[in-house]
């Protein structure tokens, strides 16, 4: 960054940094502004000591005509009861942020065994699964996510809450976004 934002930046000193929480929330916010999907747009980040081994963000499978665009036709029809959010995912051909993420780790061949998620949404039931089943030991969430379905049938609920159950770590995270847009963007706040 050049010219006065970078001056600014250069200025703001060392104790204004981003925590490592901080970073890793940045990273996967910078991933979901490459999502395209109908739906809630996602970013996904895998850490692992403390190191970045994949990003991920929602969207349809590579080489497919992008969901926005009408390549998917679970998502072109939420508006209708068999297809409303939070149901019918294993008809739509979108792949979850959670999923790229960890399906990057392994096309290149990375382990996640013992690593952390880090997504801005809380994940469904299928991500909490291959997650688990992935290795991941922790997940970090920034916003809520409450699929309608579990909350309507308790046993459901009660799965998806013993999934949870068996990582060390499953919980939303306690940024400022104030702080974050901050970091991204060093000096006065906007307007
Ligand atoms: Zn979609
Ligand atoms: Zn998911």
């Amino acid at each position: 960054m050049g010219g006065a934002a970078g001056g600014r930046a250069r200025g703001r000193g060392v104790t204004d940094r981003p925590t490592k929480l901080e970073y890793f929330v940045l990273l996967a916010l910078a991933a979901r502004t490459r999502a395209d999907c109908l739906g809630r747009r996602v970013g996904a980040v895998i850490i692992r000591e403390d190191r970045v081994l994949s990003t991920g963000y929602n969207g349809t499978p590579i080489g497919m005509p992008n969901c926005s665009e009408g390549g998917c036709h679970r998502c072109a029809q939420r508006d209708t009861p068999a297809y409303a959010p939070g149901g019918a995912y294993d008809v739509c051909v979108c792949v979850h942020a959670e999923q790229n993420a960890l399906m990057t780790a392994a096309r290149f061949g990375q382990s996640t065994l013992g690593a952390t998620l880090y997504t801005t949404m809380g994940p469904c039931f299928t991500c909490c699964k291959e997650a688990l089943q992935a290795g991941i030991v922790a997940v970090h969430y920034v916003d809520d996510w409450q699929p309608a379905a579990q909350e309507q049938d308790p046993a459901l609920a009660h799965q998806y809450a013993a999934l949870r159950a068996h990582f060390q770590a499953f919980e939303p995270v306690a940024v400022d976004p104030d702080r974050l847009w901050r970091h991204l963007l060093p000096g006065p706040p906007p307007g």
